[in-house]
């Protein structure tokens, strides 16, 4: 069932929207209080379709692939990906009022406030929900326990995905992103061959470079500079790890590491997830 529904029903305040209700669950708890928790169903991982659509969010830090394996996700559950990193660089990139701020902190590695992001996604979802899009993986979001404990006022989730990397890995990946400035795809020039050390496994990933009519068009993320991936991974420990305790108390926590590329890590991710899906297999190693 909707989002925005389920909000309405729960709420029972029948004009209230996911934006409202998201806004008066921020100023009704300015004292910080933990927001009573809507009871949450049991982790499905094998949830019929039918029933409703999954409503997932990928954890990790930046740089780690949450964008590249929720997109190839929803592609198979026919759900939108969500990136609250795309929302916020699309509100950059349309010059609105909020831009010049945002800018600011987007560049400084640091986060965006709860209330902006929040205003963000819940027009994002807003506009699906009128498209008729039901369910979502969200990625990049929450990534305060605060923002967790909204989500979880509004609606339930049924699972979180943590995907993780080492730290050279994920900054090497950052370094190396590369974005097609006219069709948004998403490439890597990083080659990343980590030797293995002390009995921990080494790591093997290849860059993923772009067709050739892509290749001459590449721009990077402003925000994809060594002092600001560096500040950005700082900012994840101490804010964003928390929320991987929040989902992993109540159980909803599905750890992940990935054990190299998208070739190596996207069956081992379907098979955790417990999805077969036979046709994509040659996809995955493109
Ligand atoms: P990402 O593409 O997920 O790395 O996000 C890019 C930037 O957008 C982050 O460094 C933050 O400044 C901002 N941002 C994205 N999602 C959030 C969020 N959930 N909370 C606060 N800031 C966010």
């Amino acid at each position: 069932m909707a989002v925005v529904n389920r909000l309405l029903r729960s709420t029972a305040t029948p004009s209230s929207s996911i934006l409202s209700k998201t806004f008066s669950s921020i100023t009704s708890n300015t004292d910080r209080r933990p927001l009573s928790p809507l009871s949450h169903s049991a982790l499905h991982l094998r949830r019929d379709p039918k029933d409703r659509n999954v409503q997932w969010v990928f954890l990790g830090c930046p740089g780690v692939g949450k964008g590249t394996y929720a997109s190839r996700l929803t592609a198979l559950l026919g759900v939108p990906h969500i990136a609250t990193g795309d929302l916020v660089r699309e509100e950059l990139a349309s010059s609105g009022p909020l831009a010049s701020q945002l800018s600011e902190i987007v560049n400084q590695g640091k986060l965006v406030s709860d209330e902006i992001i929040i205003n963000l996604l819940s027009k994002r979802l807003e506009a699906g929900e009128s498209k008729g899009e039901t369910g979502f993986i969200l990625d990049g979001f929450p990534r305060t326990i605060r923002q967790a404990e909204i989500l979880e006022d509004v609606t339930d989730i049924d699972l979180v995905v943590n995907l993780k990397l080492n730290e050279e890995a994920l900054l090497a990946k950052c370094l190396g992103r590369r974005i097609c400035s006219e069709c948004g795809g998403n490439y890597n020039v990083a080659c990343i061959d980590i030797k293995g050390e002390n009995g921990s496994p080494g790591m093997y990933m290849a860059p993923l470079l772009p067709p050739p009519h892509c290749a001459s068009k590449l721009i990077t993320r402003s925000d994809d500079t060594e002092a600001v991936v560096k500040e950005r991974l700082r900012i994840y420990n101490e804010m964003s790890l928390p929320v991987e305790d929040f989902y992993r108390s109540r159980g909803k926590l599905l750890e992940f590491d990935l054990p190299g590329g998208i070739p190596e890590s996207w069956p081992k991710l379907l098979q955790a997830l417990n999805l077969d899906y036979h046709e994509d297999k040659q996809s995955a190693a493109a």
